[in-house]
């Protein structure tokens, strides 16, 4: 199976990274710890990722949903290259359904998603190439994949990843680090820094947005980015009656501190209402700074509380082509799957198509 798709210049299905025959057309996607296992027609839980006849293909290759620029510290990261700038990109589609997120028309993109999988999408497709050629040209210093879970699109994060070290650009990846081994091993070569969610120090909190996500899976995916040598920052978003007992504060802060080092940085940000959670206030000062006190007391060197700022929201954004080369109508030309991958048809189907082929 060819896996660099990096030349391609027009949206195709693009083979799944990471996957496994199980049996008969039963194929698992090993890039996050969902696993899914999937027959002939049906989509993962991210709804990125489709098995077309027995093989596993991405959806989202190329597709964007949001980009910006601006500092590296609005990721938020403070302790790489501080001062640079950075290109922010986003797709669709995501393994976790957080009650308070704020960007669900990108993070988790179904509409989207679904439009990709009947061929009706007008979604801006940008080659791997075409993105880091816009990003030298606005004259950034590096690319964050970030808005939606970049391991869910990590098939374009890696062909985009390479061609922006070639070009001296770092990279960014901000994640909810509900990710394989694997997915981790096969981007640390080309990943400069990690910037993860650690949204609960409870499984409750974490089952109620992922159901089969338990706390220590999280953790160890940081630690082990850590291991690989990718430079790691944290953000825990504190949500009033859900994670912000400063006792689970101070647990969080005791973990980065023995596993990622008392230097480790921490970003603590202010909850907005959003969603399901639009009846939850946002989260007072007091409580930020209630996690600082306990941060500081565990040992912890570098916190940073954000008053003013929730999620990397893609919310505010200039439309994509602000930053890319071609105008409106040639970017949101419909997208056809190029190959013949998935027979004549085009490239999908239904959700969750019944036949099976064998
Ligand atoms: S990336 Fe998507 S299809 Fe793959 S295991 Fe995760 S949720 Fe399932
Ligand atoms: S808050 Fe982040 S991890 Fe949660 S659903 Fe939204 S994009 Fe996904």
């Amino acid at each position: 199976m060819n896996n660099d798709n990096s030349e391609s210049t027009s949206y195709q299905l693009v083979a799944t990274r990471l996957q496994e025959p199980v049996s008969g057309d039963k194929v698992r996607c090993n890039l996050c710890l969902w696993h899914c296992q999937l027959h002939h027609g049906q989509r993962g839980f991210c709804q990125a990722h489709v098995n077309r006849n027995g093989t596993l293909y991405n959806l989202s290759y190329g597709i964007l949903s949001a980009i910006d620029i601006g500092p590296i510290e609005d990721k938020p990261v403070k302790h790489f290259r501080p001062g640079t700038t950075v290109m922010s990109v986003g797709s669709y589609g995501c393994s976790f359904r957080c009650g308070g997120c704020h960007n669900l028309e990108i993070s988790w993109g179904v509409e989207a998603l679904d439009e990709l999988a009947r061929g009706e999408s007008t979604s801006a497709w940008v080659s791997p190439e075409k993105l880091v050629e816009a990003a030298l040209r606005h004259k950034v210093d590096g690319i964050a994949f970030t808005y939606s879970e970049p391991a869910v699109w990590l098939e374009y994060v890696l062909d985009v990843s390479k061609k922006a070290h070639e070009a001296g650009l770092y990279t960014v990846y901000v994640s909810n680090s509900f990710v394989t081994d694997e997915a981790l091993e096969l981007m640390a070569p080309h990943l400069d820094v990690l910037c993860s969610d650690i949204k609960s120090f409870r499984d409750d909190f974490y089952q109620e947005i992922c159901r089969p996500a338990r706390v220590e899976q999280v953790l160890a995916s940081i630690e082990k980015a850590h291991q690989l040598g990718i430079h790691v920052e944290t953000r825990t978003n504190v949500i009033p009656g859900k994670n912000d007992d400063p006792q689970e504060l101070r647990q969080i802060a005791e973990w980065i501190a023995a596993h990622l080092g008392t230097d480790s940085p921490w970003h603590i940000t202010r909850f907005f209402p959003a969603y399901k959670l639009m009846d939850v206030p946002a989260t007072p000062s007091e409580s930020l700074w209630a996690g600082h006190e306990v941060a500081i007391a565990a040992g912890l060197e570098n916190v940073y509380v954000y008053d003013d700022k929730g999620c990397d929201c893609a919310t505010t954004n200039l439309p994509l082509d602000a930053y890319l080369e071609g105008d409106a109508d040639t970017l949101h030309e419909i997208k056809k799957c190029s190959e013949n991958c998935c027979d004549d048809e085009g490239i999908l189907l239904k959700k969750y198509e019944r036949e099976r082929v064998n």
